[in-house]
């Protein structure tokens, strides 16, 4: 009786997952933090007594955002 002809199975690479330290993501996200809070203050704030810049041209610019995100406008 014959033996059957042992199978090759395909063998893959091992794939290696790298690694990030929090050391190297914490400049980005406080980046990011800081974007996104300005982001916000314009999108949220920046209107009467609390605008940076004069004029209604970032309140329209943002006015869409600002209905979308629910914030109160008009
Ligand atoms: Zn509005």
């Amino acid at each position: 009786m014959a033996q059957p002809a042992a199978v090759s199975t395909p063998t893959t690479p091992a794939v290696e997952i790298p690694t990030i330290s929090v050391r190297q993501v914490l400049p980005w996200l406080a980046f990011f933090g800081l974007v996104a809070l300005l982001a916000m203050y314009f999108v949220g704030a920046e209107q009467g007594a609390t605008h940076l810049i004069s004029g209604a041209g970032v309140h329209e610019w943002v006015h869409d955002g600002r209905h979308l995100l629910g914030f109160p406008c008009h």
